[in-house]
């Protein structure tokens, strides 16, 4: 541990350091793939969610906002408004519920 000094420290951070960096410039990678295939390769684009929740399990990340509403948490799959979920605004608590039409899970986001 002292022969590498700093720099050995700084990388093994974890989701603060480089390797946190890395790991969350990937996740955001895996999703716009998992994103664009969703229409035409849905296994492939299953695959891609797949290896971006190992990632953020691993390295013990936490998924932004923009991913977050996006991601099933029961079946796995990417939400596309109007392909596979429906998007409500519930004005009254201040809630956005996504639904996903394959499993008829709701998440719901604070939008303030
Ligand atoms: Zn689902």
């Amino acid at each position: 541990m002292l022969l590498f000094g700093t720099c050995f420290v700084d990388f093994m951070e974890g989701k603060k350091g480089i390797v946190g960096k890395i790991a969350n410039e990937r996740v955001e990678i895996l999703f716009s793939m998992a994103e664009k295939c969703i229409t035409t390769e849905p296994e492939l684009s299953a695959s891609y969610v797949n290896i971006l929740e190992h990632i953020v399990k691993h390295y013990h990340l936490r998924l932004n906002k923009n991913l977050k509403g996006r991601i099933c948490k029961k079946c796995h799959v990417v939400l596309v408004p109007g392909f596979n979920c429906t998007v409500r605004i519930r004005s009254s608590s201040k809630l956005v519920a996504y639904t996903c039409s394959k499993c008829k899970s709701d998440m719901r986001i604070l939008y303030i």
